[in-house]
């Protein structure tokens, strides 16, 4: 996009592109509060960070500012830190353990909270890429599946993904095409409870949008094409 143009034209430009039921998720890692209240200001609610320190920091100093300003946890994320977030954190994308999804109930339960996670697989040909494989993300679903009281503090409200970082778009379309077909398969396979709520496919980011929403997508990830470089 022209780097010239303004955060509120870009998003203007973004939304215009996003088909109804599509939400944007302006990744914010990196970016000042300035351009997060420019965003904001052009319409944005909902925030994407990858770091616990950077958000901690952002939230103390906007979320009394900016009530209904959403944070959504997009990176890797340590379980020690779940405590940090946990108060006000609105939906953690990045869920990759079972380990780090206990101690997201358990927080959630001691704060009083349901979080809402997204389950992250591990779909792109890249080692390092992080997210559950097919087996790991199926064991998860079967012990929520067994014991929804003990994760009454979480809400599973989808799956994420990061595609491979490759020219070839056939591949990364691909990749996108194997996340939806797995959100199907886990619903035909009754594999969790809430089924009406499980239905946010996270995956896209700025370079390859386009495709992920061709393939479903209801969540796009958006850092450069929002605020520029
Ligand atoms: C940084 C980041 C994005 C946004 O990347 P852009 O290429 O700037 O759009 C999306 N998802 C995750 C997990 C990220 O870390």
């Amino acid at each position: 996009m022209n780097s010239s143009l303004s955060i509120e034209e870009r998003i203007t430009a973004i939304k215009q592109t996003l088909p109804e039921g599509v939400r944007l998720v302006a990744v914010s890692k990196f970016q000042s509060s300035e351009a997060i209240v420019q965003a904001y200001e052009a319409g944005q609610r909902v925030f994407g960070e990858s770091r616990v320190q950077e958000l901690i920091a952002k939230y103390d100093e906007l979320g009394p500012l900016y009530l209904d300003l959403c944070w959504h946890f997009i990176g890797p994320l340590q379980s020690n830190k779940v405590k940090y977030i946990a108060p006000f954190i609105n939906m953690i994308e990045s869920v990759t353990s079972e380990k780090l999804l206990q101690e997201i109930n358990r927080q959630a339960i001691k704060n009083q909270r349901c979080i809402d996670i997204l389950l992250e697989v591990h779909i792109a040909q890249e080692e390092t890429k992080g997210g559950l494989n097919r087996e790991e993300l199926f064991e998860l679903l079967r012990e929520l599946r067994l014991f929804p009281d003990k994760y009454r503090g979480v809400r599973i409200r989808g799956l994420m993904m990061m595609a491979s970082n490759t020219s070839n778009e056939e591949q990364v379309e691909r990749e996108f095409a194997a996340l939806a077909h797995l959100m199907q398969d886990i619903k035909g396979r009754g594999l969790v409870c809430d089924v009406d709520v499980f239905d946010e496919l996270s995956m896209g980011m700025s370079n390859d949008y386009h495709l992920a929403l061709k393939q479903g997508a209801t969540l796009v990830r958006l850092g450069s094409a929002v605020f520029g470089v």
